[in-house]
């Protein structure tokens, strides 16, 4: 057997790689021990995972939703009194979001100079938590994320077919995208970066109960005239895309091109459809 990634035997590799962090509410999208090898996962977690978990942006999505930590801790937030004073801003009701518990939510805070803890509304404290537009940049922790997502959740596809791993280990035409997850560089990958739904959606399901969507993925090809470089019915070339969406906000990296030219792609194939999701496009029509 050998990595994904690093392409080294990984027969005796004993950790089951999560494609997405179990710090995102994701339990069961796993890849089988071996494809990922243990040194890779290791240096994932800690060098590729954790900055994208700890970005503001994201650590406040954390907060807001109550989504623990694999320690089941939700994290809290740094926020700023009216007056200059730096607080800890805390989820009163741990393991509930912040939408759940009313209309005009509550959080707790402390300072730095008492423990005492103290309840203020919505407004009274300036911090990321309540900023429901924050869109992330892209940044290269960021798309080398979305990167190694992409290339996990493919095996993950290719890995019920015999072979199919192997056959992502050999092609060169990922080489790119799995050295720029693994190993980085200086340059930064494109990635496109939007919301597509409200953070607080409540979808509803069969049985008439609301749910919420956490996480969800799917590949788009994108069709290319090699010439005319423009969207194609009969191509000759086709761009391989991941898009993956956390609480409605949406990240789709082209698998292929680090450069902004698989964006001027995706860009004209969202023109041509309506700006729909890819992940519900042709999906949840009547
Ligand atoms: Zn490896």
């Amino acid at each position: 057997m050998r990595c994904l990634f690093c392409k080294q035997d990984s027969s005796n590799s004993k950790s089951v790689e999560h494609i997405i962090p179990e710090s995102l509410g994701n339990k069961t999208a796993t890849l089988p021990k071996g494809v990922v090898c243990d040194d890779c996962n290791n240096y994932f977690a800690r060098k590729v995972e954790k900055p994208f978990l700890e970005s503001t942006e994201i650590k406040a999505l954390r907060f807001r939703e109550a989504i623990p930590s694999k320690k089941g801790v939700v994290p809290h937030l740094n926020g700023v009194l009216p007056d200059g004073s730096q607080v800890k801003v805390i989820n009163p009701f741990p393991g509930l979001p912040l939408f759940e518990q009313s209309s005009n939510p509550i959080v707790a805070i402390e300072t730095e100079h008492s423990n005492i803890t103290k309840l203020l509304q919505k407004g009274t404290i300036i911090t990321p938590a309540f900023v429901d537009e924050m869109i992330p940049k892209n940044t290269i922790p960021l798309s080398r994320f979305i990167a190694k997502i992409a290339l996990e959740s493919l095996a993950l596809r290719f890995a019920k077919i015999d072979g199919g791993v192997d056959y992502l280990i050999d092609n060169s035409d990922f080489d790119p995208i799995r050295d720029y997850a693994r190993r980085g560089s200086n340059k930064e990958w494109s990635c496109n970066i939007r919301r597509i739904y409200e953070i607080d959606k409540l979808w509803q399901g069969n049985t008439g109960d609301p749910y919420q969507t956490i996480h969800e993925s799917d590949f788009l090809l994108i069709p290319v005239d090699e010439n005319t470089d423009v969207l194609h019915d009969n191509p000759v070339i086709a761009y391989p895309f991941f898009v993956f969406a956390l609480f409605g906000l949406e990240f789709t990296i082209c698998m292929s091109d680090p450069a902004s030219k698989g964006l001027d792609i995706y860009g004209r194939w969202l023109q041509k459809h309506g700006n729909i999701s890819p992940l519900y496009y042709g999906k949840n029509e009547n």
